[in-house]
């Protein structure tokens, strides 16, 4: 899966996630991807949210809606991140996923569950692009 979450300079949010469903796939499953909320999802009052991993477990949760609910209730990035994975590893403990957090401001987390995660972020002050691990 590649997962984008991007902020332009009128501070419009976008976020889109692609996935070649290698490990999952079926003939004619769908996936998580392009369900709204499930491996993505934006809003431009609070920020944006990606998803890797098991996309079946995932989409009955849709952790890229909840992330931003939780941050529009005032949860930070991070807090939302996690809250959003642990509400899946409760009822699915085996599963593997990751989702990362932005919100307006560019404050960005990750959070993880049966696996590392690493994502990278760029601004217009950093040089070159940085890659964060996320440890479960
Ligand atoms: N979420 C993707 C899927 O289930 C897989 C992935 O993240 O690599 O299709």
């Amino acid at each position: 899966t590649i997962s984008m979450a991007v902020i332009d300079k009128m501070g419009h949010i976008a976020v889109g996630t692609s996935t070649n469903g290698a490990t999952f796939k079926v003939p004619g499953r769908v996936g998580d991807g392009p369900i709204a909320g499930s491996a993505a999802y934006a809003d431009d009052e609070v920020g944006a949210c990606g998803a890797t991993g098991d996309g079946d477990i995932m989409m009955r949760f849709l952790p890229c809606y909840q992330v931003i609910e939780s941050m529009r209730q005032g949860m930070t990035p991070r807090h939302a991140a996690v809250d959003a994975i642990s509400r899946i590893a409760r009822k699915y403990p085996d599963f593997v996923g990751a989702v990362f957090a932005l919100d307006k401001d560019g404050v960005h987390a990750g959070a993880c569950h049966g696996w590392m995660f690493q994502y990278s972020v760029r601004n217009s002050t950093m040089k070159d692009v940085q890659v964060f691990t996320v440890v479960p």
